[in-house]
């Protein structure tokens, strides 16, 4: 059975050309980047380019990339190095959005249980951080805050340039994870004036295990993966060259393929959502207007969202209850419950993500089993 993938927030294959790129990497340029040698250097050069591509899609100078294992990891880095660089200026306070990745909660928590002070900013019923939200929060020694510029559960897009003028006129540093907002908006760190952003390259047709954190020159962040002297002594560890060069060229492909990639999601996204006119009891989570054109949460009346997926499985159709992270354990989203769900609507919930290789068909025919198994779950 051919498999119906509408999953892509969770993560993307690996494009083609993109591999084709990588493959010398693992054999024939293998060398460790840091070496002296000739093999080394030949590495080296491979990563500044990808260093060099990656700075100038984000607007960023090349001195400003850092490589890192992941969305993951530059996450907990730009919040806890950030926050014990900021401690030292006697700022323990540290604002993060409600809807952030566990990647960000799970290291404010961290941070709290250091002795820091975290506030938790509320959104709204569109799944949106609100600027006055924000500026009642801020306070006089709050050293960091994190709002994403898309949430992957919901695709919604948060008003970044303002929440970075914001906490900047309040002397706090301010970080955006932008793992979901990147495959599919162009990002210009110059104009959206942000201290640090991440990136993951899975979720653009990349390699998995490689991200960047993007530190403005001049921002104090504590070194957070201890080892050698790799990424200018901030980052410890072996650069994983077959994956970075992949990642820039898959960023690259992305980007290039921006506007048109875009409009063929939207019209597969719209094409579902017309499929599902005239079905009682559907609903869509988050401010639709405001989001990416690639996630479409959807709340369906009485359904349980794990009958629901299960179901999908079984006629081989790929989707979510929310972010991967979280869907082993099937906790109630954190997203859908800071927007002011029940807990009953919570687990009515399901994302459906779209990708550039999904066809017509597909998303008709994932609409139209969506339809049968609601019927059929209804009834039982
Ligand atoms: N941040 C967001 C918004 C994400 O969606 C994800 C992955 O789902 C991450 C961070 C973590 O990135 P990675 O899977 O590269 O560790």
């Amino acid at each position: 059975m051919e498999k119906i993938y509408l999953d892509h927030a969770a993560t993307t294959p690996v494009d083609n050309e993109v591999l084709q790129k990588m493959l010398p990497y693992f054999t024939e340029t293998y060398g460790n980047a840091d070496s002296p040698h000739s093999v080394g250097r030949k590495t080296m050069n491979a990563v500044d380019d990808a260093r060099d591509c990656i700075a100038s899609l984000l607007h960023a100078k090349p001195s400003e990339i850092y490589f890192t294992s992941g969305g993951t990891e530059a996450d907990n880095w730009a919040l806890i190095g950030g926050a014990y660089a900021q401690k030292a200026h006697k700022k323990g306070h540290v604002i993060v959005s409600s809807i952030e990745h566990h990647a960000v909660l799970a290291a404010a928590e961290k941070l709290e249980k250091e002795g820091f002070s975290v506030s938790y900013l509320p959104v709204n019923a569109g799944g949106m951080v609100e600027l006055n939200t924000l500026k009642a929060a801020l306070r006089a020694d709050t050293g960091i805050v994190a709002v994403m510029a898309a949430n992957n559960e919901i695709g919604v897009k948060q008003p970044i340039k303002a929440l970075a003028a914001a906490a900047h006129e309040n002397g706090s540093l301010f970080f955006t994870d932008s793992v979901q907002f990147a495959p599919y908006l162009p990002i210009d760190v110059k104009d959206w004036d942000v201290d640090m952003l991440s990136i993951s390259s899975h979720k653009f047709y990349g390699p998995k295990g490689c991200g960047v954190l993007y530190i403005k020159s001049g921002v104090k962040v504590e070194k957070y993966v201890q080892g050698g002297e790799q990424e200018r002594g901030l980052r410890g560890g072996t650069t994983n060259v077959p994956c970075v060069v992949g990642m820039a060229a898959a960023y690259d492909k992305s980007v290039k393929e921006g506007a048109e990639a875009n409009a063929k999601l939207l019209a597969l996204r719209t094409l579902f959502l017309a499929e599902l006119r005239g079905v009682d009891g559907v609903h869509i989570n988050g401010d639709l207007d405001n989001a990416l054109p690639s996630v479409l949460n959807l709340r369906f009346d009485g359904v349980n969202n794990v009958d629901f997926l299960y179901n999908m499985d079984l006629k081989g159709i790929c989707v979510s209850a929310g972010s991967a992270c979280s869907s082993a354990s099937i906790k109630p989203s954190h997203v859908l419950t800071a927007m002011g769900l029940t807990e009953s609507e919570v687990r009515s919930s399901v994302r459906f993500s779209f990708g550039k290789n999904n066809t017509e068909e597909e998303v008709l025919a994932a609409a139209r089993e969506t339809k049968e198994i609601l019927l059929r779950l209804r009834n039982m």
